[in-house]
């Protein structure tokens, strides 16, 4: 494995650089190329998840570390993680290029930050891998949990779909009780579901329980199956219908880009909360909810769960924990559901400022990584704090 820093005055022809602390291009084992960027460690190590896909060039690849690692900081920050943001990407096909050698190096480049940046699973990228990586390197997370056993943290690990899946059901709760200024039951709400994978299937269970009728849609048969023969009273779309169906809630499940001219004017919902990344094709879509009084709730803050699940993990395998948080799953999952309150205080921060709740939520991230937030106003109970009692004002 070698490395090569690239020069900052180069990178900033590039839209989403914002004078990243790395992005360092690897050569692999087989040659395969790597890029691994940190963006802002000012609340502690970077994590972010490792990618692997045919980009069609070393640009296209560059392009998608910058903004992701980007995107990682907002996320960590607006989940009141202490870590900044970073992310890896590998160039290849992860069916036929993608081996335990291949793996390992990407290791080995994890370890050339000497913990400045930890990796976890992404798309094309397994548990399997990430065993891979930890032969050479403490700095990863998403393990599965055989591989956690006899550690004592095997409770804090393991596949965190479950828990992304639980931050957003608590984050729709808090959206449909900010639109209807009260407390207010889910059940009856209709909740249209794109995508019923790891993810979307979790979270119709979740609504399932609290008596949501649900429509949804897939492109897999096989996943479509699955929630017809669990929950039978789905009401089954196709993919294209799904932008179209009268309901309170569309959660997007499945990919990112989804909100775009073609499909906003066709939304009958009053509420966008799912746990898709990069939901908006482009920034200018948010004014057009906006503008048809569709209720944007950020993705990367209510798709958190994911990253609060693997975050613990790493503070109970490094010992990393400045917040003081207590390492059991309990408190793992107090934190994931707090992203309600979260949510609360974006929508009603928006509201008083009068903008879109995607910029409210950018700028109250920037307050905590950029502007050098102290740690521990971040922490989780300053958050739920400040949220708790604006939300009475809202419920009561
Ligand atoms: P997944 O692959 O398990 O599920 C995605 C599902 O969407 C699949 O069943 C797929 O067939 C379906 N799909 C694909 N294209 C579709 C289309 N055009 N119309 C309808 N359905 C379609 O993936 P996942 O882990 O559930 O992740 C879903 C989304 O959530 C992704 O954007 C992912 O980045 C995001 N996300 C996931 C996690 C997590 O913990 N897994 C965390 C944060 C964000």
């Amino acid at each position: 494995m070698t490395y090569q820093d690239l020069n900052p005055e180069i990178l900033k022809e590039f839209p989403d650089y914002d004078d990243h602390e790395y992005v360092r291009r690897f050569v692999l084992e087989d040659d395969i190329i790597a890029f691994i960027a940190v963006h802002n460690t000012n609340l502690g190590p970077a994590l972010g998840g490792c990618r692997m896909r045919q980009y069609t060039s070393e640009l296209e690849a560059i392009n998608d570390v910058i903004r992701l690692s980007k995107g990682m900081t907002y996320k960590n920050a607006m989940a009141g993680l202490p870590l900044g943001g970073g992310k890896a990407v590998i160039i290849g096909d992860p069916q036929t290029q993608k081996t335990e050698k291949l793996m390992q190096s990407l290791g080995e480049a994890v370890a050339s930050f000497d913990g400045a940046y930890v990796t976890a699973e992404d798309s094309g990228t397994t548990e399997e891998d990430m065993v891979a990586i930890a032969t050479q390197t403490e700095c990863v997370v998403g393990l599965p949990p055989e591989a956690l056993e006899g550690n004592e943290y095997g409770e804090l690990g393991g596949n965190p779909s479950p828990m992304t899946a639980l931050g957003c059901y608590h984050g729709i709760k808090a959206a449909v009780d900010y639109r209807h200024d009260q407390k207010f039951p889910l059940k009856g709400l209709t909740a249209a579901v794109q995508g019923v994978g790891a993810v979307g299937y979790e979270i119709c269970r979740l609504l399932q329980q609290d008596g949501v009728n649900l429509i949804v849609t897939d492109v897999n048969q096989e996943a479509l199956e699955r929630i017809k023969e669990d929950i039978p009273t789905v009401r089954v779309v196709t993919p294209d219908e799904i932008y179209g169906v009268e309901a309170d809630v569309f959660v997007p499940c499945a990919m990112g880009g989804i909100l775009n001219d073609d499909t906003i004017p066709q939304l009958k919902v009053g509420i966008v909360a799912g746990m898709a990344n990069n939901q908006l094709h482009s920034a200018h879509h948010e004014k057009m909810l906006v503008d048809r009084d569709i209720l944007y709730v950020p993705d990367y803050v209510i798709n958190a769960g994911g990253v609060i699940c693997v975050g613990y993990e790493f503070f109970r395998k490094s010992a990393y924990n400045p917040q003081d948080f207590e390492m059991t799953r309990d408190a793992m999952v107090a934190h994931v559901e707090n992203i309600g309150k979260t949510v609360m205080r974006i929508l009603l921060e928006a509201r008083n400022a009068n903008q879109p709740t995607g910029e409210t939520s950018n700028q109250l991230a920037e307050e905590k990584f950029v502007k050098g937030e102290a740690l521990d106003q971040v922490n989780q109970e300053g958050n739920a704090n400040f949220a708790e009692s604006d939300a009475r004002k809202v419920v009561q």
